[in-house]
């Protein structure tokens, strides 16, 4: 598999008052292309933080981050911002969807951002919602919004798909729909995701795990035989 990320000796530091807390510290590691990734630590070990740097959404203290051969350690904000509209896809816990626009509109809006050409139905038909394109968030259960912020995220087929606790809100069947619609993304559009999460029963389905600690990576485990979504006791 070919590279997609590499992090080289990445630290974040945050100074508050006289205190500096070290969220992110040293890191070193690589992410292929295709690659599903489970980033596993408790609260306050630097999940967050290393998946805003990831996604450009914050700059680092010191060291480099290379995605696809270019090093957006060295990017203006003018061109992160560029690059974070064209390669990444961001999915979260709360959805985040636009509450007075429909499923479609939600994902068209996109449209607006890579001055695309992006048909709502037709991606939400790839997570199942065809038929719900013309409702409002609210009349959508927490799964279905889930999924339109996912159809979301892959309508512009970012190189990778940031997750953070994706179905930390929603319950086991609707989790297990989720997990799984992530995988065939990976298996079938080469999409390298990366899960941030707390839970561990995740990395059964995993390529590779990176344990954080106190914002140092503990350990990196690769799997060779990733197991199917229903391994995971919820
Ligand atoms: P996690 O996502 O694993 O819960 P975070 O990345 O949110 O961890 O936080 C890692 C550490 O950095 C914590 O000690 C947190 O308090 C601190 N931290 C995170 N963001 C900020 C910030 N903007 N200012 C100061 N400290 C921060």
């Amino acid at each position: 598999m070919k590279t997609l990320i590499e992090l080289k000796n990445v630290s974040k530091e945050y100074h508050t008052g006289n205190h500096i807390v070290k969220a992110a510290n040293q890191l070193n590691f690589t992410i292929d292309k295709g690659e599903l990734v489970v980033i596993l630590g408790p609260s306050g070990s630097g999940k967050s933080t290393l998946l805003n740097l990831l996604g450009g959404l914050d700059k680092v203290t010191s060291g480099e981050i290379i995605i696809d051969g270019e090093n957006i350690t060295n990017f203006s904000d003018k061109k992160l911002t560029q690059h974070r509209a064209k390669e990444i896809g961001f999915i979260f816990q709360f959805y985040n969807l636009i509450p007075n626009l429909t499923a479609c509109e939600n994902i068209e809006i996109i449209n607006d951002i890579v001055d695309g050409n992006i048909d709502g139905k037709e991606i939400l038909s790839q997570v199942g919602l065809s038929q719900h394109a013309n409702k409002f968030p609210s009349e959508l259960s927490g799964g279905e919004q889930q999924r339109v912020s996912i159809a979301r995220a892959i309508a512009k087929k970012p190189k990778m798909l940031l997750c953070d606790e994706p179905t930390g809100a929603l319950d086991s069947n609707t989790g297990r729909i989720i997990i799984e619609l992530l995988i065939n993304l990976c298996k079938n559009e080469n999409t390298t995701v990366i899960i941030v999460t707390h839970n561990s029963e995740f990395a059964k389905v995993a390529d590779k795990v990176i344990h954080i600690k106190n914002g140092e990576v503990e350990s990196i485990e690769t799997n060779e035989n990733p197991q199917p979504v229903d391994a995971i006791n919820w």
